[in-house]
C-alpha cells in the first residue's frame, strides 16, 4: 500500500501562501496582474484561460484577458505582447498554447519578455534552469518539485527517471532533478528496453502522454511515482500515464490523476505571477 499524495491539499497551501504575498503587496499599493493571451475559439483552450481567471481571483491577483480572433495576423499579436511587456500594471503574460497554425509560436514565445514570462518557455529562462540559477520555473515541473518537498522527499543521491523529453515537462523535470543532486536518467521514444531502466527509479516521473502507459512490472518496489499524464481512457475518463490499479500497490508514494500535479500547475502560474511582481517591484523573495 502507498500514500497517495493529494495534490489538491498541497495546491491550496501554495494558493493560501500566494494570497498572502498578493495581500501584502496590496497592503504596500502594489497590485499583482497577470495577462492571458488567447487567440481563436478552441474549447479546450477556452476552459483552461477561464480556470486561470478563476485561480487568479481566488488569491487577489488581477487578470486581464485579451481575446483575439483566430485569423490574428503575427503583427498583431507580437504588437499586444510588445505593448503588455512595457506595460506596468501587467506583472505576468502568458499566451495560451496551441494557436492557429498561421501564427509562430516560437516567436511569441520568444517576444514575452523573460521577466513577465510566467509559463517559463522563454529561450532565457530555460538557459536559466540549465544554469541552476532559476527565477521562473514551468509550472509543472515546479508543481512536482513542490509537491515532494512537501512529502519530505529525500532527493540526493536517488535515482530518478524520467519518461519523456517535452521542452515543457520532461527536460527542465530532469534539470530540477539533477539540480537536487538526483542521478537523473531520461527516457524517450526511442529508448531501449525502457521497462529495464524503469525499474531502477526510485523516483519515477511519467510525462508520456499515454493512458496507462507505465504498469506494475515498471516500477521497483517502494519506488515514489509522479503521474504528469493527462489522458482520456477508452470511457472518455481523464486518466493519467500511470496505470494506477497496478503501481500504486508497489508505489511507496504515488500521485493520482485527476487530483495530482493537475492543481499543482494551477497553482504555480499564480506562485510565478508573484515571483515576476516581487522581482518588478524590487521585494526580497
Ligand atoms: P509531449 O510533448 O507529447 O512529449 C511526450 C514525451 O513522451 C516525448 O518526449 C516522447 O518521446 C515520449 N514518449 C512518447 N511515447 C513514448 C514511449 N512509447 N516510450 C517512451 N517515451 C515516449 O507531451 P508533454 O507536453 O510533455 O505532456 C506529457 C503528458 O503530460 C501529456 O499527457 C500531457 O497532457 C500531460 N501534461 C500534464 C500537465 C499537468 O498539469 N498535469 C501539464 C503538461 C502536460 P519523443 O521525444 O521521442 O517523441
Amino acid at each position: 500500500m502507498s500514500i497517495i499524495i493529494d495534490g489538491k491539499k498541497i495546491a491550496a497551501q501554495v494558493l493560501d501562501r500566494v494570497a498572502q504575498d498578493v495581500k501584502q503587496m496590496k497592503e504596500q499599493g502594489r497590485q499583482v496582474s497577470l495577462a492571458v493571451i488567447i487567440v481563436g475559439g478552441d474549447p479546450a483552450s477556452r476552459v483552461y484561460v477561464d480556470n486561470k481567471k478563476k485561480d487568479c481571483a481566488l488569491v487577489g491577483i488581477n487578470s486581464y484577458e485579451f481575446a483575439l480572433p483566430a485569423e490574428t495576423s503575427q503583427e498583431e499579436l507580437m504588437g499586444l505582447i510588445s505593448e503588455l511587456n512595457f506595460r506596468d500594471d501587467i506583472n505576468g503574460i502568458l499566451c495560451q498554447l496551441p494557436i492557429p497554425k498561421q501564427l509562430d509560436e516560437k516567436a511569441v514565445l520568444m517576444e514575452i519578455s523573460p521577466a513577465k514570462d510566467v509559463d517559463a518557455f522563454h529561450p532565457v529562462n530555460v538557459g536559466h534552469i540549465m544554469i541552476g540559477d532559476c527565477l521562473l520555473l514551468p509550472c509543472t515541473p515546479a508543481g512536482v518539485m513542490e509537491m515532494l518537498r512537501s512529502q519530505n522527499v529525500q532527493i540526493v543521491g536517488k535515482h530518478c527517471v524520467v519518461i519523456g523529453r517535452s521542452n515543457i515537462v520532461g527536460k527542465p523535470m530532469a534539470m530540477l532533478m539533477l539540480k537536487e543532486n538526483a542521478t537523473v536518467t531520461i527516457c524517450h521514444s526511442k529508448t531501449v528496453d525502457l521497462p529495464q531502466i524503469t525499474r531502477q527509479a526510485d523516483i519515477l516521473i511519467a510525462a508520456v502522454g499515454i493512458s496507462k502507459f507505465v504498469t506494475g512490472d515498471m516500477v521497483k518496489d517502494g519506488a515514489i511515482v509522479i503521474d504528469v499524464g493527462m489522458n482520456r481512457d477508452e470511457n472518455g475518463k481523464l486518466c493519467g500515464d500511470v496505470d494506477f490499479a497496478s503501481v500504486e500497490p508497489k508505489a511507496s508514494l504515488i500521485t493520482p490523476v485527476p487530483g495530482g500535479v493537475g492543481p499543482m500547475t494551477r497553482a504555480m502560474l499564480l506562485q510565478n505571477t508573484v515571483t515576476a511582481a516581487k522581482t518588478q517591484y524590487g521585494i526580497e523573495k
